[in-house]
């Protein structure tokens, strides 16, 4: 078996069934039987079996691997996995899947993102070019300067599977081509800005996690805007779904975000007493117990690298220094340590880290403290002083830290933001969007379910962008068929999530989170009496307090305990209310929300009109203004692949890939294609190859491709429900030409 070689005969010991991958091999195509042959180099190979004589069969290896899978004659799951694998094994990592560009972790550097390939991409011609993420970054650029609309491009997968790594290949390739004549182009200020804006977000934003070294712990979606003459006017990045809770707590295999270990080992002695910072990693309640050293990074020169990349954005050297008080303000409010007296109430008797935290943030101490054990709390009219336990505090300290985490976090987006956006009413866009793709875990909680949620939403934007396109190009070529919109089939999930009335999950959940006595037990209850048995795409599932959703990719069980938690996110208002007015503005500016008394009628009042959102209601609205944009755009499509769970480069795990073709929609795709007609010839085409299929059917000379054509479709008997005849192309149901080519292979 050599890749890329001539197809094989070759004789496999065993029944037929040895050896067969059953995800794979249970399909029989065009009364082919494909099996998977166990092969010690490359793990499985696929082919069909030409001969069975019981013991023994013989198997043909078809070993041509194509750059779009729809030219694919045999359009399947077992097809689409062998193409992809055998690209792979070449070094091959980008492969076309009708609308998707899929692409392979490598887990190498190969040299296809260096210059001379920019220009290579760059000077092509759009239907000369193999597939990679230059060619969908180069369209995307010229489809929005010809047919003057924004773009956007999708680039979705599991964690580690690349989705940043291509986000950073299109950017670099748009600020190395956009609006530029000449090859050798010096990077202008603004793109360089844009560039940088990277290393500051994956310092605050990512972390070492078992999957990904460097794991975004944020969606995003980057907008490139461009004026008429397609030079870059601006850029604007907006964040999605931010894992805050690492920031207290990290398994021993994963990190805290990587800005805490560049601070600690790379800040100046003068910036760390500056922050009050004398300890090192081991010395902090938040950084302690997790992994400490990420292969081949050093954590000193990545801070390096941080500044320098503020100072390009024009972060000031005093912002750079409100952000790090940031970071040294939660590794001190981790260090506060909490006693429990004899009647259970909280205490501190080591006042150092409060002290140091209060410093940094400009607030009183004595308040923070009392704040902290003795918070005031409205009862009824009156305020009163209530009593902590331990455990109460120290749940408050840990949702402080991580809502401070946060809110610079996303105050540096919009520090970002302001450094390189420039409004511009007559500009058009070029939108990247990297979040993460669908999730299933062993338990799925809130997070998955929000993930779950955005990815059901952006698969509904593929179908109905893959329906609408099929419906042009039917109509184009005068067809009649009514192409279905699958876009269609995801409502109902989409409904039980989102909708208002009949009263969905998210909705449901903010209700539940307004009531006094209520519980992630009450809120699953509630959901039960509202969905169960209401809708086929809810069910209650047997053992555990939770629900079942059907979503396209699979079914999923969520675990529902802590929703109204994390969806409320409770802050103690008397610390929040410090901090809101301390006299380091950039602090007060991260709970300017916390200004003034706000009542619990206020807060009812808030939460209705929107100003006071929960987490659920605050993505529901992102999404739907993420999906504005998107339906306003011409669409581009990336599917990232993790190719095996070891990192290992060459190695490709099939059914873990399957799994992912699955789950990101390439094989949803697939499927909606062959509910139409897939397979698409010219007349002229079809002629070229069928025509030796036929002795003498179509006279000599001067007879038309169509009228040829023709004639070719009533020589061969076909069904005139297996093809349409189009203007310039026939149409033809998957299998079709599979079956004549079949009959060629054998003349
Ligand atoms: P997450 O959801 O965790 O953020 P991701 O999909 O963004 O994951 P990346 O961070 O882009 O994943 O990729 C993970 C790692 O895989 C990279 O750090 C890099 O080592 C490697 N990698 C991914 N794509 C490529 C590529 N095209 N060429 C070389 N290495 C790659
Ligand atoms: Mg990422």
């Amino acid at each position: 078996h050599s890749p890329g070689g001539e197809a094989l005969r070759l004789l496999v010991n065993g029944s037929c069934d040895a050896g067969v991958n059953n995800t794979v091999a249970q399909a029989t195509f065009n009364e082919k039987k494909w099996v998977w042959v166990e092969d010690k180099k490359a793990g499985y190979v696929a082919g069909y079996i030409t001969r069975d004589m019981g013991e023994q069969v013989e198997v043909r290896f078809n070993d041509r691997s194509v750059e779009d899978m729809a030219d694919l004659t045999f359009l399947n799951e077992a097809s689409v996995i062998h193409n992809l694998r055998l690209r792979y094994l070449s070094n091959l990592i980008y492969t076309y899947s009708g609308l998707f560009l899929v692409a392979v972790n490598p887990y190498q550097n190969f040299p296809i993102y260096t210059d001379e390939i920019i220009r290579y991409f760059k000077n092509r011609r759009h239907h000369e070019m193999p597939p990679h993420i230059y060619a969908i970054a180069d369209s995307a650029y010229h489809e929005m300067l010809q047919e003057r609309q924004n773009q956007s491009i999708l680039i979705t997968g599991e964690s580690g599977a690349g989705k940043t790594e291509n986000t950073k290949r299109v950017i670099q390739y748009i600020a190395a081509i956009a609006g530029d004549s000449s090859n050798t182009k010096i990077l202008g200020k603004l793109e360089l800005q844009i560039l940088q804006t990277n290393p500051i977000l994956e310092a605050f934003g990512n972390a070492l996690t078992i999957r990904n070294n460097n794991s975004s712990r944020f969606g995003k979606f980057i907008r490139i805007e461009f004026n008429s003459s397609g030079q870059i006017v601006g850029a604007n990045i907006e964040r999605y779904l931010f894992e805050k809770s690492r920031v207290t707590y990290q398994t021993p295999e994963e990190r805290n975000f990587h800005i805490f270990y560049q601070l600690l080992r790379g800040a100046s002695p003068q910036i760390k007493s500056k922050l009050l910072l004398n300890g090192s990693l081991n010395d902090y309640r938040f950084t302690k117990n997790s992994l400490k050293d990420i292969e081949g990074v050093n954590d000193s020169i990545e801070y390096q690298a941080l500044v320098d990349a503020m100072n390009v954005v024009g972060i000031s050297e005093d912002e750079q220094i409100d952000l790090f008080r940031v970071i040294a303000a939660v590794l001190h409010l981790g260090n506060i340590e909490i006693a429990s007296s004899r009647n259970d109430q909280a205490q501190i008797f080591e006042t150092s880290a409060s002290e140091n935290f209060c410093n940094l943030l400009s607030i009183p101490v004595s308040d923070f403290i009392k704040g902290l054990l003795n918070p005031q709390v409205k009862a009824g009219r009156e305020w009163v002083t209530q009593a902590r336990t331990k455990e109460q505090v120290l749940y408050s300290i840990e949702a402080l830290a991580k809502s401070l985490y946060e809110r610079s976090f996303f105050a540096l987006v919009d520090r970002i933001n302001k450094a390189i956006y420039r409004p511009n009413n007559n500009s058009q866009f070029i939108g990247v969007l990297d979040i993460a793709g669908f999730e299933i875990f062993k338990v799925n909680s809130f997070e998955q379910f929000c993930i779950n949620y955005t990815n059901e939403k952006l698969q509904q934007f593929f179908n109905h962008h893959m329906f609408v396109l099929e419906q042009e190009e039917y109509k184009l070529e005068g067809i009649e068929w009514k192409f279905i919109d699958f876009g269609l089939d995801l409502q109902p999930t989409i409904d039980l999530i989102d909708k208002a009335n009949p009263i969905g999950i998210l909705s449901c959940l903010d209700e539940e989170c307004v009531m006094p006595k209520a519980t992630d037990k009450t809120f699953v209850e509630k959901l039960h009496r509202l969905w169960k048995d209401k809708s086929s795409k809810y069910q209650v599932p047997r053992f555990q307090e939770g629900f079942i959703l059907q979503h396209y990719a699979a079914k999923v069980e969520y675990k529902t305990s802590g929703w109204l938690d994390k969806n409320k996110d409770p802050l103690n208002e008397n610390i929040t209310k410090l901090l809101a007015r301390s006299s380091n503005q950039y602090i007060s500016s991260l709970f300017s929300d916390y200004l003034g008394d706000i009542t619990d009628n206020d807060k009812k009042n808030r939460v209705k009109r929107g100003v006071f959102r929960t987490v659920g209601r605050h993505h529901k609205d992102q999404l739907h203004s993420l999906m504005q944009q998107l339906y306003s755009t011409h669409p581009h499509f990336v599917r990232c692949i993790v190719p095996n769970e070891e990192k290992c480069p060459g190695k490709i795990d099939v059914p873990l890939v399957l799994d992912q073709l699955r789950c990101n929609g390439v094989l949803e795709g697939i499927r909606i294609c062959r509910a139409g007609f897939p397979n698409r010839l010219s007349f002229d085409e079809f002629r070229r190859r069928y025509e030796i299929l036929t002795s003498g059917i179509i006279p000599k000379g001067s007879i038309n491709s169509r009228d040829a054509a023709e004639k070719l479709l009533d020589a061969f008997k076909l069904d005139n429900s297996q093809y349409r005849i189009g203007t310039s192309k026939i149409f033809f149901r998957a299998g079709v030409l599979a079956e004549l080519e079949e009959i060629r292979d054998t003349k």
